[in-house]
């Protein structure tokens, strides 16, 4: 049972017209709807620059880094036929270019993946500055 708001009556749950002063009873769960629809818009925040969306780029860079700084090192062919990371005819030569361009982009890596981290701090950071 529910009360009328016009006649302050008690009728029916289900009924959308009261049955003493006939006026058309507005549908509660519609209401309660709308009021939570309003409390999540109101709720969600998205900052003016796009941390999000720059994060992931960092994070797509940082793993790039990381396949090429293996494929440096992991990957060796120094034959006629063949040649994969050689530079000079020395294959200890050849290892030591390589271990540094891994080095080099190892570095890299390390320095989108702190990038990435930082985008995703601002976002939380600013996310959590503009709640109310
Ligand atoms: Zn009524």
């Amino acid at each position: 049972m529910k009360e009328c708001p016009y006649c302050a009556e008690l009728i029916d749950d289900l009924s959308d017209k009261c049955q003493y002063c006939n006026n058309i009873i507005p549908k509660k769960e519609k209401v309660e709807d709308f009021e939570a629809k309003n409390i999540t818009e109101s709720e969600f925040y998205e900052p003016d620059f796009p941390w999000n969306a720059v994060s992931i780029i960092m994070l797509v860079l940082c793993v790039l880094n990381i396949l090429i700084g293996f494929y440096k090192i992991m990957i060796y062919e120094n034959y006629s036929w063949s040649q994969k990371n050689a530079y000079v005819g020395g294959d200890a030569f050849n290892y030591i270019i390589n271990s540094n361009y891994g080095c080099a982009y190892f570095t890299l890596a390390a320095v989108f993946a702190i990038f990435c981290i930082g985008c995703r701090v601002i976002y939380y950071l600013d996310v959590i500055a503009n709640k109310k």
